[in-house]
């Protein structure tokens, strides 16, 4: 029996108004939907405006016939290609598609991922098996493998070396230097070497390693040393903006060596959380014994992932944005963030506080910047938490990896959202907080603490 009380809460307002929330014990009872609703939203409320998250890649917006597909799906559970064979069918037209736009020569194959980061480690354990046919073909002793990239790579491959017992070569990066190319890479290669992984559009500067330069070099180690060491290219954001903004620059199939690209479909494939790809150049560059092959609900499955249950809606929703956009559409939007893009980078330099970072470069949307010559007081990492308590905006502010430890930099990404006029707002708002900055220093110690942001994902 409710008390009084606890009625006329009901009745006039809600229990969790004056109790804390449930946090740490399985809760006794529950509460009406209304109420539980309410609850979450109110909590949530005190987050971050994901519109204002100028860190992540990850898109923060679609359109609303989009929204209603995925909301019509979520109940779809993706893995039940028996029972949900259209939505399989709408994956492989995704690959298919994915394979056509990185150029890949012939049949191919791949798979829907629940980002880059599952792509990847799909990706590198098919090198490692192909590493493991090929010594074995060649009857030589299967040593420690390798696995060979740049300080400039996302945390993932690290992570891939680490599960998966696989020495990771770290080519360190240089105090001007924040990519990797041939020269770098060369030393580092041997019979026990899987491959090596380039990245297409840095999340530290958004700038790609020179994969042609690398391409080259593994071809020259083919001729040379009788080695065939794969390249698969980490195009998690690249992926999308290269074929668009950079069309006529090879960095896919079109080079020999590259046997597998990933691509996150919920960053510039401009889908929600929840989706990547991982595409192989042939069908053989797949390791077969990594495909399992079983009889589940009464069908017949080939199956290559690491989760298993997952929803449709995100498959779905990236096959709703390929459709709907095509090659025209996705270069429409491109376009407009660089636009949008250039135009944040020159305001910046024209407050006199700025450098830009290599904005002459192909790069991703987005401006990556740091205080110019000698500034006293403070610096990006106050000009980060000072901008985001005066306007909410989130821009992060790091360091670069070894051995550009030094070079601590802020970068805004320019979305899809970002209109011209929140770009000059933006602007506006840098200078204001360097102006408060100007007059009171540096952010208190603990200020500083609590905005020490990460390179966003
Ligand atoms: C984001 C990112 C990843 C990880 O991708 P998720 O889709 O977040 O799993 C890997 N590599 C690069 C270069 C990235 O930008």
């Amino acid at each position: 029996m409710a008390t009084r009380d606890e009625r006329t809460a009901a009745l006039y307002g809600n229990r969790f108004l004056t109790e804390e929330v449930p946090s740490t014990l399985f809760p006794a009872t529950g509460m009406s939907p209304t109420d539980t609703m309410r609850m979450l939203g109110e909590d949530l409320a005190l987050e971050g405006d994901p519109m204002r998250n100028l860190a992540t890649f990850v898109t923060t917006w679609m359109e609303p016939e989009a929204q209603r597909i995925i909301a019509e799906n979520l109940h779809r559970n993706f893995i039940d290609h028996a029972e949900y064979p259209i939505s399989a069918e709408i994956e492989q037209r995704c690959v298919r598609m994915l394979a056509d736009l990185f150029h890949a020569p012939g049949e191919t194959t791949g798979c829907r991922t629940q980002g880059s980061s599952e792509a990847i480690m799909l990706g590198a354990l098919s090198l490692k098996w192909k590493w493991k046919e090929r010594h074995q073909a060649a009857g030589l002793s299967v040593g420690t493998p390798n696995l060979v990239f740049g300080g400039d790579v996302h945390v993932v491959w690290e992570k891939f070396c680490r599960y998966f017992d696989v020495e990771p070569r770290i080519i360190p990066l240089a105090k001007d230097k924040y990519t990797i190319g041939p020269d770098d890479v060369a030393p580092f290669l041997d019979e026990n070497t899987i491959g090596v992984a380039a990245v297409l559009g840095t999340t530290f500067t958004g700038h790609m390693d020179d994969i042609v330069g690398i391409n080259r070099l593994l071809l020259d180690v083919k001729a040379e040393r009788g080695l065939d060491i794969p390249l698969h290219v980490d195009g998690a954001s690249g992926g999308f903006v290269w074929p668009f903004l950079y069309p006529d620059s090879p960095w896919d199939f079109r080079l020999e060596q590259v046997r597998s690209i990933n691509v996150s479909g919920h960053k510039y494939g401009l889908v929600y959380p929840g989706i990547g790809w991982l595409v192989f150049r042939e069908t053989a560059d797949l390791a077969q014994d990594l495909v399992f092959y079983e009889n589940y609900l009464g069908k017949t499955d080939a199956t290559f992932t690491l989760n298993f249950s997952t929803g449709a809606a995100m498959v779905l929703a990236q096959y709703y944005n390929f459709v709907r956009l095509g090659r025209e559409g996705y270069t429409y939007v491109m376009k407009q963030m660089q636009q949008n893009a250039r135009v944040l980078a020159a305001n910046l330099r024209d407050t006199g506080r700025f450098e830009v970072i290599g904005d002459d470069l192909e790069q991703l949307p987005l401006v990556a910047f740091r205080l110019a010559g000698d500034h006293v007081g403070y610096d990006e990492s106050d000009i980060a938490w000072q901008l985001s308590a005066e306007r909410g905006w989130m821009v992060p502010a790091y360091t670069l990896p070894p051995d550009a430890q030094d070079v601590k930099i802020l970068r805004a990404l320019v979305k899809e959202t970002m209109s011209r006029a929140q770009v000059d707002r933006l602007t506006q708002d840098i200078d204001e907080a360097c102006k408060t900055l100007d007059l009171k220093g540096g952010a208190h110690p603990s200020e500083r603490r609590r905005a020490k942001t990460g390179t966003g994902y």
